[in-house]
């Protein structure tokens, strides 16, 4: 250590009452081995300072660094009621400590001390990791507890648990997500009977249901891979998804159950499989991947079908392209632009006087009401100027969701 600074220790210590700890944490770069207090401890010895300052007459942290303890003991009583693997300590200090210790740097003309926030979380960290047995984790922790020392509470960051699945709609009139009652955006009024919701349920509630249940999270948000008609029907392999649970106390919930529970519980409703944990990255995956739908659609013409026509104009649409205009019924919440999309496959099953049924490989994002009707020449080409009649859909159903 050099003299210097040593120098700039002695001084110091005729200004201020200072602990080991304080000390030592803003000459810590000077000193290769051992805890700021060991540090400080040998700072005094080589500066023949006899007097030892207790942290609780130390002019900087005021006791701060003899609470660690006590905070350890706030922090695992919190902690009591969650279950996590990998942690991390956060601090508030109390502002004037902090002021106090700038103060010092910018006096002390001081590099690399390191601020007392850093010291008493790694020092908590330390000791809870083997008391705990679980890992702090910087980057990614399941919960992190942070201690405000000015008021001696503990607050708790706790991470979303996230659960992948694919999930089948078996039931008309649901939507995929909550919607707000329009009239008084959820707070409740006399028109939604003071649910809040437009809608009675949806398939993110039936999903969650369980899952809230077994985690005893306080909200959940569904991440769908795209979304079906709220009257069309989900089926195949079903749709992949992403479950959100935020603030779970509990996280090593046996997936193998809740998928048996929830497909009891809403059995004519919705159907859940392939569950496992997931992660926030997931969601982009699945929000950005462009998976090929295959549809169910059950067209109403103006008049009487011809099969033979039919078939002709399926056959020419395999691999067409149609170019779609922004529909009518989403211009409020989608940019207004030309989506160009592929039709991979249309196949004709049935035709019924005015009624056809037919099957229809496409693109992700194609709009399917659009391309039957052609919602006013807005797609191009479509079904309805395919066959000369003017057509609409009656029922629409997602029977897969291809190539995952
Ligand atoms: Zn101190
Ligand atoms: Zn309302």
């Amino acid at each position: 250590m050099k003299s210097h600074t040593l120098n700039q220790a002695k001084q110091l210590l005729h200004e201020h009452n200072l602990c080991d700890s304080c000390l030592g944490r803003l000459f810590r770069k000077e000193i290769r081995e051992g805890s700021n207090s060991e540090k400080g401890q040998w700072i005094r010895t080589q500066i023949h300072e006899k007097q030892k300052i207790p942290a609780k007459d130390c002019w900087l942290c005021e006791g701060l660094t003899d609470e660690i303890h006590h905070f350890i003991g706030l922090i695992i009583k919190t902690l009591e009621q969650y279950e996590f693997d990998t942690f991390l300590i956060g601090s508030k200090i109390d502002e004037d400590i902090q002021e106090k210790e700038q103060q010092l740097w910018i006096q002390l003309t001081l590099e690399g001390a390191e601020p007392i926030k850093m010291e008493i979380n790694r020092e908590i960290g330390k000791i809870l990791e083997p008391q705990l047995k679980k890992t702090v984790d910087i980057p990614n922790p399941d919960i992190m507890a942070i201690i405000d020392t000015a008021y001696d509470v503990v607050t708790l960051q706790i991470s979303s648990l996230f659960i992948y699945g694919r999930y089948r709609k078996l039931q008309r009139g649901i939507p995929q997500t909550k919607w707000p009652c329009q009239i008084c955006q959820g707070k409740g009024c006399k028109k939604c009977q003071y649910t809040g919701k437009l809608y009675e349920t949806t398939v993110e509630e039936l999903i969650a249901k369980n899952a809230l249940k077994l985690t005893q999270g306080t909200d959940e948000s569904l991440h769908g891979s795209g979304r079906e008609d709220i009257d069309a029907l989900m089926l195949g392999t079903g749709r992949p998804f992403v479950l959100e649970i935020k603030n779970p106390k509990k996280r090593n919930i046996d997936l193998v159950s809740l998928e048996k529970e929830t497909n009891s519980t809403f059995k004519n409703s919705i159907e859940i499989s392939c569950l496992r944990f997931s992660n926030r990255e997931e969601i982009a995956r699945i929000k950005a991947a462009e998976f090929r739908k295959i549809y169910r659609v059950t067209i109403e013409a103006g008049q009487p079908l011809n099969k033979e026509k039919l078939i002709k104009v399926a056959q020419s649409l395999q691999g067409q392209l149609i170019k779609q205009f922004t529909p009518t019924r989403v211009a409020h919440r989608r940019a207004n632009k030309i989506r160009e999309r592929h039709i991979y496959n249309c196949t004709i099953e049935s035709v019924d006087g005015i009624i056809a049924s037919l099957t229809l490989e496409t693109e992700s994002g194609t709009y399917i009401k659009e391309f039957v009707s052609g919602d006013n020449d807005k797609t191009q080409p479509n079904l309805s100027e395919l066959i000369g009649i003017p057509c609409k859909v009656k029922e629409l159903d997602v029977i897969d969701v291809k190539g995952e």
